[in-house]
């Protein structure tokens, strides 16, 4: 990467913008694991994320939309691109009667809490969630059968380019874990949301009891990116990592959480190589127990 030409540039056009080198990136995700990216940037504006992708276009830098690192494990050898941190740029939210338009930067609980104080229902289910809507987009977030991608309207993104428009629902596909939007390699701005009447009070409770119940199910108390595997044709991840003995497997601080088999958890120092051979060995004996294909969730950056 030339960093220096980088470097010059980022410190002399960005004014509301913070720029990092070496940044590491265990702080950044929910896995506390990661070597060092090269250049990370969180811009102060949409107008400085737009200089930024430009440049790096002209350049030839990768760039690597980062959320709120809930779904990632990044390579301990680090990232060679620069990271575009998009919680920083926008994280407004308007709401017009039972449409919204939330920014891409904006935590999923901050957003459920806004709505439900609004009477409008349609997202309370993804409470527990901790992503930001733009990851929540790419991933086709959900829980308990619900999925965000149902909700959308449209969608306002910035190309390579620089340049920013809006996808309509009609132009976009959301599968189960997956969206169109993943390939699309576009950084989302904005979603309109369509949400409907509700009851602020029930939505509060039903919330907490969704918060209460992960808190019973999940492995909370240590660092970790969620479901690892994807739920497969028949049955749960857990259930078939849990049936092939594989709960509290252990390659060192990475182990496959005994509360939860589909969670892996990172105990005190775990390395991205120690998680993904976890990973690729619990894969390797479900598929040679059961024939059953996991396939993870958990997105790589870097490996
Ligand atoms: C404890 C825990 C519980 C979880 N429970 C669930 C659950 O119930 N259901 C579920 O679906 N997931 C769950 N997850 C996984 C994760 O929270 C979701 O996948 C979430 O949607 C990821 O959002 P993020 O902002 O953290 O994205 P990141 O992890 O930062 O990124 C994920 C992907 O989205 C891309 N991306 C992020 N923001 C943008 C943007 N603005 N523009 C373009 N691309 C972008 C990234 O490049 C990357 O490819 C859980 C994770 C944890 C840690």
């Amino acid at each position: 990467m030339p960093s220096n030409e980088i470097g010059e540039f980022l410190r002399s056009e960005l004014k509301c913008s913070i720029v990092e080198f070496n940044e590491d990136m265990r702080r950044h995700t929910s896995f506390r694991i990661g070597g060092k990216a090269d250049v990370f940037v969180s811009p102060g504006s949409i107008d400085e994320m737009a200089l930024v992708i430009k440049k790096a276009k002209e350049l030839q830098i990768p760039i690597r939309a980062l959320g709120n690192g809930s779904n990632l494990l990044v390579s301990d050898n680090g990232i060679k691109s620069i990271v575009l941190d998009c919680k920083s740029a926008a994280n407004g939210i308007v709401f017009n009667n039972d449409r919204v338009n939330v920014s891409a930067g904006c935590i999923l609980k901050t957003f459920c809490e806004n709505a439900a104080e609004h009477e409008l229902s349609g997202v309370e289910q993804a409470v527990g969630i901790p992503g930001t809507i733009g990851g929540a987009l790419v991933m086709n977030a959900g829980a308990n059968g619900y999925n965000i991608g149902n909700i959308v309207e449209n969608v306002t993104v910035m190309d390579m380019n620089g340049d920013t428009f809006k996808i309509k629902k009609g132009e976009l596909s959301f599968e189960y874990r997956h969206s169109s939007l993943k390939e699309a390699g576009y950084i989302i701005l904005e979603a309109e949301l369509a949400l409907k009447k509700g009851n602020k009070n029930s939505l509060l409770r039903l919330m907490r009891e969704e918060l209460e119940t992960r808190e019973r199910k999940f492995p909370l108390n240590y660092p970790n990116a969620g479901s690892i595997f994807k739920r497969p044709k028949e049955g749960y991840p857990g259930q078939w990592v849990e049936m092939a003995g594989c709960k509290g497997m252990r390659i060192g601080d990475a182990e496959v959480s005994t509360k939860h088999a589909n969670f892996i958890i990172n105990k005190g120092s775990a390395k991205a190589g120690d998680v993904a051979d976890l990973i690729s060995q619990v894969k390797d004996i479900v598929a040679k127990k059961f024939s059953v294909n996991l396939e993870k969730e958990v997105i790589y950056w870097g490996m």
